[in-house]
């Protein structure tokens, strides 16, 4: 169990990654963007890749939303960066278990500083907040220009 001595820490981190997001710029080299919306919070965030062979050598955010959605994307920013796309996926499915609750102990050395967000899993309407971010940056991996939603499940007519 988290302790609360833990939780205060992690609500700590998560405040200041949100007052100051790292990788808060334009990326003005980038090659892929994707745009991030979360209709039931109002988070909006566009992410700036840069991708070369298979490596994400720089990535940034802008963006406004929720202290979570931003501190979100800010760690998964730092998390990402220069890493390839098989690790920013495999960080990503860590992070998504650990937030639909389906992992309870968060020893995930992938996810390092990430677990921060672990006690997000007692507010389903704040998962969506936590994992905008990771949701668009797959489609930026995956596509140009592409915009995802959190509800977007009747919108894929084609
Ligand atoms: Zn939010």
């Amino acid at each position: 169990m988290i302790s609360p001595d833990l939780r205060d820490l992690y609500q700590e981190v998560i405040l200041d990654h949100s007052k100051n997001p790292r990788n808060f710029r334009i990326l003005e080299q980038a090659n892929h963007t994707a745009e991030g919306f979360n209709p039931l919070c109002g988070d909006r965030l566009k992410l700036y890749l840069f991708i070369e062979g298979d490596q994400i050598k720089d990535i940034t955010f802008q963006g406004s939303g929720c202290a979570i959605s931003k501190a979100s994307a800010s760690m998964m920013t730092a998390s990402v960066k220069g890493k390839n796309k098989k690790d920013a996926r495999a960080i990503f499915e860590e992070f998504h278990s650990m937030l639909s609750g389906k992992n309870h102990s968060f020893d995930s050395p992938k996810l390092g500083k990430l677990s921060v967000f672990s006690g997000v899993s007692e507010f389903p309407v704040r998962v969506k907040c936590a994992t905008l971010a990771w949701h668009t940056l797959k489609a930026g991996m995956e596509t140009d220009g592409k915009v995802v939603s959190t509800e977007e499940e009747n919108q894929d007519a084609g």
